[in-house]
């Protein structure tokens, strides 16, 4: 079993930044950073998927998403942080030092990791419709990632699922692309910023079908072929000939591991005070994991740069 002063768990915004904050204390953390999913076939949180990032301060030209988060990677690890690519399974935070266990240990009876703090930077992931065969076809024409997959409906007709930001965000990208990307929302006015509107009623490709929702997904071969929409008011139903369905319809915390272990709200995003502390003593919570309201890169890496910040003062008042 090997033991840290200071583990973090996750390697987006905040977890890196954590990360960065805590080995330049001299804190010699160590990242488990999160396996490759579904969606990405590499670790390193939402911006993973994400397009262009236009509004994390000191780029003024913008970046892309993957390359923000390989950068806080690089510079993290160039300040001795360690990573190990795995999930954390469980956690004991009832003794200390707190004893983790990960997806990669051979035999799951005993943890393999103990630590004096712990920083936990799970994030939060997308929510699904929850359709029948939607599962199914995810990477079979319904996705959650239009940088990932975008480019695989050229020329092709496609919709887009959601009123926020991420919605707008996904069809103004989509249609690079797409032949038409029609935005479907379940009420008549959309919660995205104004910015964002303004940019979607300005593109030709893009169609609004208001107060609808997807109550079925088509498919022929395993292949997504066209949805069946109801009108929430009128309860009609109308099909859609379309070959891509892209969900957008926002997030739910990874907490799972920590239920019943950390005070949560009724989300399940982990409840913080007096900066990142959690309801246990040594446990600290920063980015999305622990807000529902703010949700940006930026707010997340201020937030893993407390979380460093709170360790770093609560390991001293424990010596
Ligand atoms: P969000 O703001 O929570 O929007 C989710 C959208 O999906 C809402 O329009 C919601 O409808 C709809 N929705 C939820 N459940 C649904 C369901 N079961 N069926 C159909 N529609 C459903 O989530 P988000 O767009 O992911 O954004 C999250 C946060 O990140 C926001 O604060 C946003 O501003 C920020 N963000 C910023 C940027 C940027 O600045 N570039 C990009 C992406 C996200 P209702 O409106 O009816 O609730």
């Amino acid at each position: 079993m090997e033991h840290k002063k200071v583990i973090v768990v996750g390697s987006g915004p905040a977890g890196l930044t954590a990360a960065i904050y805590t080995s330049r204390a001299d804190l010699d953390p160590l990242v488990i950073e999160g396996e490759p999913s579904s969606t990405s076939d590499q670790p390193g949180g939402q911006l993973m998927l994400t397009t262009e990032i236009e509004n994390f301060p000191g780029f003024p030209e913008g970046l892309m998403g993957p390359e923000l988060m390989t950068n806080m990677r690089s510079q993290a690890s160039r300040f001795g942080a360690s990573f190990q690519t795995a999930k954390v399974t469980k956690v004991e935070l009832d003794t200390k030092p707190f004893a983790l266990y990960t997806s990669d240990q051979q035999d799951q009876n005993d943890p393999v990791l103990t630590c004096d703090a712990l920083i936990i930077a799970t994030g939060a992931r997308s929510l699904m419709l929850n359709l029948k065969n939607e599962n199914e076809l995810i990477g079979h024409g319904v996705s959650t990632c239009a940088t990932c997959d975008g480019f695989f409906f050229r020329g092709q007709d496609i919709a887009v699922v959601g009123g926020g930001d991420s919605a707008l965000e996904e069809a103004l990208f989509l249609t690079k692309f797409a032949k038409s990307v029609t935005i479907i929302h379940r009420r008549d006015a959309l919660r995205a910023s104004k910015i964002m509107q303004d940019r979607a009623f300005a593109n030709e490709k893009i169609t609004f079908a208001w107060n609808k929702v997807v109550t079925e997904l088509h498919s022929e071969n395993a292949v997504l072929t066209g949805i069946t929409l109801e009108d929430t008011v009128t309860s009609e139903k109308s099909p859609l000939a379309i070959t891509g369905l892209f969900v957008a319809i926002g997030h739910s915390p990874n907490t799972e591991v920590f239920k019943g272990l950390l005070e949560m709200d009724d989300a399940g995003y982990i409840i913080t005070h007096a900066g990142t502390h959690t309801s246990v003593d040594g446990v600290f919570a920063c980015g999305d994991v622990q807000d529902h309201k703010y949700r940006q890169a930026i707010t997340a890496a201020g937030s893993g740069c407390m979380a460093a910040i709170d360790v770093e003062h609560w390991l001293e008042s424990q010596h």
